[in-house]
C-alpha cells in the first residue's frame, strides 16, 4: 500500500526518532531512524531525537553516544539538541496523579506468575505479553500491597488510520487488559512516558517500526484520557533476520560501522528495504 502523505495539520510538523539505548545502532534501527527523517523532511518539519532511557536495567552504557554519534554520520541530523527521558522525570508524575484523581488508575499486587497462570491466558495462551485478567481491579486482595499501577481499558475498540497500515482496530480490555503505567520497580512504563514526551514535545507525526503498532491503541487511550493531542502513525515493516524475527542484537545485528565506504552501502540497503515495503519516498 503507498504510503499517505501527512493530512494537513493545524500544528507544524514534527517528527522524532525514540531510540532505547540498548545497543548500538544496527539496520533495523536505521531504517526506523531513516524513515522518521525523510518524513520530516518530505513535510518540512523537524525532526527530533529522543534518548528512551527510563529501563535502567536495559540501557548499555556508551549505547546512546554510540547513536548520537551514528546518526549525523549517516545524514542523519536533528534539528534541537537530544533530549534525554532520564532528565525529563518530574514530568511523568502529573500525568500519573491526573490519571489517578480521574480514578483511571489503580495498584495491583499480581505477580507476572500469577497473571500467566490466570485462566485468560491459559485459554488464550499468546507469546510475548499477557493478558492482564483484572485480578486488582476492584480492589486488592486482602493482604496484599500494590508493586506495579495500571490503567483501567475500556471494552471497545480503538480505531486508527495508520498511514502505511491503513484502518487499525484494538480492542484493549479484550487484548491486553489494564495495562501498567508505573512497574514495580518504581519507574515509569514505556507507554505512559512516550504519551507524555510526544505531547510535550509537540510531535505531530510518529514514524516508527511496525513492532510498536500494537502498543499504538494504548498510547491512544492515555492521550485521550490525558487529553492530549494525537499524532498521526505511521509504522514501517521491520528489518527481519534470517530466523524471520526482527533484527536485534539479540539475533545478530550489527552495529554500524562508522566507515565512508560501509555508510553508503548500508544507506543503499536501508533505503531499499524502505522502497521494497512501500516507503519509495523516504
Ligand atoms: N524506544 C522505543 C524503541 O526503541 C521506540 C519508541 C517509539 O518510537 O515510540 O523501541
Amino acid at each position: 500500500m503507498p504510503r499517505q502523505a501527512s493530512p494537513p495539520s493545524a500544528r507544524p510538523y514534527r517528527g522524532r526518532f525514540a531510540p532505547s539505548p540498548t545497543g548500538p545502532l544496527h539496520l533495523g534501527s536505521l531504517v526506523a531512524a531513516l524513515a522518521s527523517h525523510a518524513d520530516a523532511r518530505a513535510h518540512g518539519g523537524a525532526w527530533l531525537v529522543r534518548m528512551e532511557d527510563l529501563d535502567a536495567q536495559r540501557t548499555v552504557v556508551g549505547a546512546a553516544n554510540q547513536i548520537l554519534q551514528a546518526l549525523p554520520a549517516y545524514g542523519l541530523q536533528a534539528d534541537e539538541p537530544p533530549v534525554w527521558q532520564s532528565e525529563r522525570q518530574a514530568l511523568y508524575p502529573a500525568a500519573f496523579e491526573r490519571l489517578l484523581a480521574g480514578g483511571h488508575v489503580y495498584g495491583c499486587a499480581c505477580t507476572r506468575r500469577e497473571i500467566a497462570d490466570s485462566v485468560v491466558n491459559q485459554r488464550l495462551p499468546r507469546y510475548g505479553e499477557l493478558i492482564y485478567p483484572g485480578t486488582c481491579a476492584q480492589g486488592l486482595p486482602p493482604g496484599r500491597t500494590p508493586r506495579a499501577w495500571r490503567v483501567r481499558v475500556p471494552d471497545a475498540s480503538i480505531v486508527f488510520d495508520d498511514r502505511l497500515a491503513g484502518r487499525v482496530e484494538q480492542n484493549l480490555a479484550r487484548e491486553v487488559g489494564d495495562f501498567v503505567i508505573k512497574r514495580a520497580d518504581g519507574q515509569w512504563a514505556y507507554q505512559l512516558a512516550v504519551v507524555v514526551d510526544d505531547a510535550a514535545q509537540g510531535v505531530t507525526d510518529v514514524v516508527r517500526g511496525a513492532d510498536l503498532l500494537d502498543s499504538t491503541a494504548r498510547q491512544i487511550h492515555l492521550q485521550r484520557l490525558l487529553g492530549l493531542p494525537p499524532p498521526r502513525y505511521l509504522h514501517v515493516p521491520v528489518v527481519e533476520a534470517p530466523d524471520g524475527a526482527k533484527l536485534s542484537k539479540q539475533n545478530g545485528a550489527i552495529a554500524l560501522s562508522l566507515d565512508a565506504d560501509e555508510i553508503a552501502l548500508t544507506l543503499a540497503r536501508a533505503a531499499a528495504h524502505l522502497a521494497k515495503v512501500g516507503l519509495a519516498g523516504c
